[in-house]
């Protein structure tokens, strides 16, 4: 890639190199390279606070201003750890944007942050607590399977009995089958286990790392002794919400306060200063016992229903070796029933044979109710597919994983996926949950 001789001259004019933040037409950004290929470019590219990268044709009279060199995310100098409290928290790094820093010779993100880098990086952990940190993985969430779960999981089971809390470090996009999983795994926890990460890396302005971070390890060493998420509330650095792990939900791609509570309210607020105000109706469980299962069968499908889906979604799945299927049906639970190409027969054919199929509403909010309408009374009373309440469809499906890996009899499968082992059901949703 080069620039034209008029843009390179006023690149250098400004000492203004790739990684700088700068000023161009009206834009602040950091100066990213060009695409290789192109020769003779008359355009530069500045990777925005947003996170989007914005291309601006070079002009005669096109002013490029440098306002700040460029910042490399490398560890800081290793923190003097002098906590203010005598609490031990488990720090445990598994990758996503949160262990991410742009590459400036890309342009992309990658995860290439150890546990030691982000405490170099918000060193403020040092005067929460003790950190003992490791380095699990540097993956990307949307990489990760049940072995990952797995070995997250056994590491909590270990640290659970020596320290006080664990935050885990993880990536955004899958972050809440994991705090599903480790809900169930981990379903007696006895201490705080938050998970955490960020929506944009480490090295940018509009990080939300830093906060998530703090509040997550003032969560880990409270009372709340829950499974759960802790990521900003509001957009900006207000407060973060700690949110119990089988009911929350990624449901924006890009803002800070993505995480939601879903037919629940979150377990409370945790502010920057430490403060902790619990929200949830639900007396929340008190530190005390560490009682756990660390077991996943992974041949389970989650499938999505919609206008004319073909059943051999559910045969395919069978004949493919699945041991039990999670449905994300409409409404309050339906699949096609009279429709010309009708699930209903299908499944009872399925439940027959020994597969259990759950049924769960791709409305997200609400409970899937099997007797309203009569094609419900066809697939939960007559095909036999179990109903999931209100739980979600991730909830759902790492659930049954759980499930099949410790029973194989139906009417007991059935037993367990209606039994409330971690928060995943709520009898009682409140009108103000919905988009809480
Ligand atoms: N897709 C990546 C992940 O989930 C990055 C997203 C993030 O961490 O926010 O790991």
């Amino acid at each position: 890639m080069t620039y034209s001789r008029e843009l390179s001259a006023a690149l250098k004019k400004a000492k203004a190199r790739v990684g700088d933040r700068v000023k161009a037409a009206g834009h602040e950004g950091i100066l990213m390279p060009s695409p290789e290929l192109v020769k003779d470019s008359t355009h530069i590219v500045l990777k925005l606070d947003t996170g989007y990268n914005l291309g601006i044709k070079f002009e005669p009279k096109t002013q490029i201003v440098k306002l700040a060199g460029r910042k490399d995310a490398k560890p800081g100098k290793k923190p003097k750890l002098t906590p203010q409290s005598e609490g031990k928290i488990a720090l445990l790094a598994t990758g996503g944007t949160i262990a991410s820093k742009v590459d400036y010779s890309t342009g992309g993100v990658s995860a290439a942050l150890t546990s030691e880098d982000l405490i170099g990086i918000v060193p403020e952990l040092g005067d929460i607590a003790h950190i003992d940190m490791k380095t699990l993985g540097e993956w990307m969430s949307e990489d990760l399977d049940h072995e990952n779960w797995i070995t997250i999981a056994k590491e909590c089971e270990k640290r659970l009995k020596k320290d006080d809390g664990i935050v885990i470090t993880h990536g955004t996009d899958t972050m809440h089958y994991t705090s599903a999983i480790l809900s169930f795994m981990l379903h007696t926890p006895g201490k705080p286990v938050v998970l955490t990460g960020a929506q944009r890396s480490t090295d940018r302005g509009s990080a939300d790392s830093a906060m998530n971070l703090i509040t997550s390890a003032y969560t880990a060493l409270g009372d709340i002794a829950e499974v759960g998420i802790c990521m900003h509330a509001q957009p900006d650095d207000s407060y973060s919400f700690f949110i119990r792990g089988t009911k929350v939900r990624k449901m924006h791609s890009t803002m800070r306060n993505a995480f939601r509570p879903i037919n629940d309210y979150p377990l409370a607020k945790v502010f920057p200063d430490g403060r902790i105000e619990p929200i949830s109706v639900r007396p929340y469980r008190e530190r005390g016992k560490t009682e756990t299962k660390i077991v996943f069968d992974n041949a389970v499908e989650l499938l999505k229903v919609y206008p004319g889906a073909d059943p051999k979604l559910l045969t395919n799945a069978v004949n493919s070796g699945a041991k039990g299927i999670v449905i994300e049906g409409t409404g309050m639970g339906h699949v096609p029933t009279k429709a010309r190409k009708p699930w209903v027969p299908v499944i009872k054919d399925i439940v027959s044979s020994g597969v259990p199929v759950v049924v769960e509403t791709q409305c997200l909010y609400g409970p899937v109710n099997p007797r309203v309408y009569s094609n419900l009374r066809l697939l939960y009373q007559d095909a036999g597919a179990i109903p999931a309440a209100d739980m979600l469809p991730e909830t759902t499906y790492v659930k049954l994983g759980w499930v099949l890996a410790q029973e194989k009899k139906l009417p007991k499968i059935r037993d367990m996926m209606l039994t409330n082992y971690a928060g995943e059901i709520n009898d009682r949703i409140e009108p103000d949950m919905f988009l809480y």
